[in-house]
């Protein structure tokens, strides 16, 4: 796992992932029968992770994305990398890196991608969550969306993970922290498990 985690391309230091790793597990031992969902899986970096702690209890993870990358991903941001366009239409695609990664892994039987908008995705949404992991679109936007469409998902003693919450401005953008980790927090339906580097894991009530 170490090595494919070592050439697949993403944004999950390993602190961050094993922290992911550890709540997958925790989630998982007390709901194993309930699904795992990451939003925004890229080209599953941290969906290692969370296949990993299935793979070991017995669960699945679905990892959703429409694959064509967020705004501070697309050509001219920071975040571009060329390799992932799709030359034909000019568009990015992460889906092949994605099954590339799953199967290098030995997690295709664990994993489930589901290729489309979050937002969509959510609303044909019916069951309950052990752990939602919310790594997609970083605007407000988007951000706003996940939390709508998703945290009501968890399973009360169930998980919350968010990622790139930066409660400094200085340290990176607002939105997770505002118009996720807030909300969830102020709504007095969570309360916080864990924290390592921007990742916050908050339990439900
Ligand atoms: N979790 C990954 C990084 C995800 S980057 C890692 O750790 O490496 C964010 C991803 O969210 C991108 O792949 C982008 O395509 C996806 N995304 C952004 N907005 C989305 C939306 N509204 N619906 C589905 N996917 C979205
Ligand atoms: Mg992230």
């Amino acid at each position: 796992m170490r090595s494919v985690l070592a050439r697949t391309k993403g944004f999950m230091p390993d602190d961050e992932g094993e922290a992911l790793y550890r709540s997958a597990c925790t989630a998982l031992a007390q709901h194993r029968s309930l699904p795992i969902i990451e939003i925004g899986s890229y080209c599953g970096k941290s969906t290692v992770w969370l296949g990993a702690a299935a793979s070991e209890l017995g669960g699945t993870v679905v990892t959703i994305d429409h694959h064509r990358g967020s705004e501070e991903t697309q050509p001219g941001w920071e975040h571009h990398d060329p390799e992932v366009v799709d030359r034909r239409v000019n568009l990015m695609d992460t889906l092949p890196f994605l099954r590339t990664t799953l199967y290098d892994a030995g997690l295709e039987e664990v994993v489930i991608p589901i290729i489309g908008r979050s937002p969509v995705v959510a609303q044909l949404w019916r069951t309950p969550a052990s752990l939602v992991f919310i790594d997609g679109g970083h605007g407000d936007e988007h951000a706003a969306a996940d939390f709508e469409g998703w945290a009501h998902h968890v399973v009360s003693g169930g998980l919350l993970a968010i990622h790139d919450v930066f409660e400094n401005p200085e340290d990176g953008g607002r939105p997770p922290y505002e118009r996720i980790y807030l909300p969830a927090v102020e709504s007095g339906e969570f309360e916080l498990h864990d924290a390592v580097g921007s990742l916050r894991v908050l339990r439900r009530r």
